[in-house]
């Protein structure tokens, strides 16, 4: 891998996010080594953002040698915990699913802390970020001999490369270049065209606070929970302490709908505020003592019209935020991001000669999205490998949207009425272990039918093949379907999975 920048690349990976990082990583891990990465920032960012990992993608990081420092320094959280006051109404028991992978736990920890460890490995692997470099033009190849895409970098310098990789975020100006339309799959609107409605989406509410140790009596330090209220929900998801903290205080984020008078960033007293309210009256306050940082920001949804399409003679592919947003809801998106970079790089891997053992995306998949937007059809010319890729993950991408779109309007509900008739759902629906176990699964990313024999919870560093546990057992590769099962469940208020397969979806 180049760590000056060189004139011509195999893959030239914009963004060094989650998404680009684990791409990059995957190539390195299969073998290719004409990569170049690159980002607009000066360093990586330290803020939290994404704080949860889940199964699935533990079980993909840990093909490229990831998972392990991730667990490590992450907090295993055996559920994602729904609550009023102090009754519990739903459970998603992530350790319920310790049959199905060797993570039977949603791993919590700041984004900061997972983009480097996937930087220690690129590194490890003799891989270099080349930072500040940011791209400024995209275009076919004009010049004569040069073949694929030029990219043409702030001061001036270009590079061309057959593959480009739009791995830079929900505005990305790779899939604009492409002329990739970016739209919400319901409305069909772009939220992020200069025109969109600036009010379109959910506000929200997101700091990392240090509480008082009397939180530990009343929020569990080892799942996820919501307190529902009337004001909304207040998420509170316990994290590793800072690393530089000397005296190592439990991190807490805080995650809730904003009042419409609340002040931007929201300070201390206003999160105190919300503390309170969704803690009700206990016999030992809880205060919180520091705010780390904290915004407020939108929760948009959008999907790319296709994460693959022919510039040139080049091709330009999209993973992560740059192919779909949505909201944060169940701590879906750098998921799916990771998990879309890691099948990216083992399909460019297997076009560049470098096949992995690991199932990329297969060409003849037949996916269902069972969803109003039909993808539109990718531009010809585009390798069958990164047609399926480009199909499955964005199957994968709208129902997710689908999804977190339930959950976020459900935890929403204000008023009083609509608030007892979901309540009472809830704590209907959450009874049986079965529905607490199926609930956990759809977060989990983990495709239907997967069984781990005896090695629950270790982490092996298995190869890029990712068969240390048998392919038999546990197949890496993500269907769209576990989510999609879980949309329509969700959506019929069953709880119930339709039957699913490897390639699709079945009635
Ligand atoms: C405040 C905040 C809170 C969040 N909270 C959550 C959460 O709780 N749960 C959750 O799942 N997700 C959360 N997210 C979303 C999560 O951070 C993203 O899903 C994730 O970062 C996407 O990773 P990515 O690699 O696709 O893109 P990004 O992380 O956005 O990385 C894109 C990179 O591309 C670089 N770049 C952009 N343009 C160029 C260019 N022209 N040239 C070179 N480089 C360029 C950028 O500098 C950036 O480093 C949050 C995001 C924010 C901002």
């Amino acid at each position: 891998m180049e760590s000056t920048l060189p004139s011509h690349t195999d893959v030239l990976i914009v963004g060094a996010g989650p998404a680009g990082l684990a791409t990059a990583v995957t190539l390195l891990t299969a073998g290719v080594k004409s990569v170049v990465v690159l980002d607009a920032l000066e360093q990586g960012q330290n803020i939290s953002r994404a704080v949860v990992i889940h199964a699935q993608t533990m079980e993909e990081l840990d093909t490229i040698a990831c998972a392990a420092p991730m667990v490590e320094r992450g907090i295993k959280a055996s559920s994602l915990l729904v609550r009023t006051g102090n009754t519990p109404l739903l459970r998603m028991n992530f350790t319920l699913l310790k049959n199905m992978t060797r993570f039977p736990y949603a791993t919590l920890i700041s984004q900061t802390d997972t983009e480097s460890a996937l930087e220690d490995r690129l590194n490890a692997l003799g891989g270099r970020i080349l930072r500040p470099v940011s791209v400024t033009v995209i275009a076919p190849s004009s010049d004569p001999g040069a073949t694929g895409i030029t990219a043409t970098l702030a001061d001036g310098r270009t590079i061309t490369a057959s593959y480009v990789v739009g791995a830079d975020g929900a505005r990305s100006f790779v899939r604009k270049a492409a002329g990739i339309a970016f739209r919400d799959p319901k409305t069909n609107e772009d939220p992020y065209a200069p025109d969109a409605d600036t009010t379109s989406g959910w506000p929200l509410i997101i700091a990392d606070v240090i509480l008082s140790p009397s939180a530990a009596k009343y929020v569990s330090e080892s799942d996820l929970s919501t307190l529902l209220g009337p004001r909304g929900f207040l998420l509170l998801v316990p994290l590793p302490p800072l690393k530089d903290d000397p005296a190592q205080r439990r991190v807490w984020r805080m995650s809730c709908p904003p009042e419409p008078d609340n002040v931007n960033p929201p300070r201390l007293a206003y999160l105190q505020t919300i503390l309170d309210a969704a803690l009700g009256k206990r016999k030992e306050k809880v205060t919180v003592e520091e705010v780390l940082w904290s915004s407020r920001f939108r929760a948009r949804s959008a999907v790319a019209d296709s994460f693959a399409a022919k510039m040139g003679s080049g091709t330009i592919v999209l993973a992560g935020d740059a192919a779909h947003v949505h909201s944060p809801a169940g701590g879906q998106g750098m998921n799916l991001g990771i998990r879309d970079s890691i099948a990216l790089a083992r399909a460019l891997a297997d076009i560049l000669g470098f096949p992995t053992s690991a199932p990329a995306a297969s060409a003849s998949s037949a996916v269902s999205t069972k969803s109003s937007t039909k993808a539109p059809k990718i531009a010809d010319g585009v390798d069958a490998r990164l047609r399926a890729y480009s199909d499955q993950r964005r199957a994968q991408a709208i129902a997710v949207i689908k999804v977190t779109k339930l959950m976020t309007w459900a935890t929403g509900l204000k008023s009083r009425p609509a608030r007892r008739v979901r309540n009472a759902v809830g704590w209907v629906l959450g009874r049986p272990k079965k529905i607490e176990k199926r609930m956990a699964f759809r977060l989990s990313g983990l495709p239907a039918g997967v069984q781990v024999a005896s090695d629950a919870g270790k982490s092996t560093n298995a190869s890029i093949s990712g068969t240390a546990r048998g392919e038999k057992t546990h197949q890496p590769k993500e269907t769209s379907a576990s989510l999609q099962n879980g949309a329509a469940a969700a959506q019929n208020g069953t709880g119930e999975a339709e039957k699913v397969t490897d390639t699709g979806v079945q009635a």
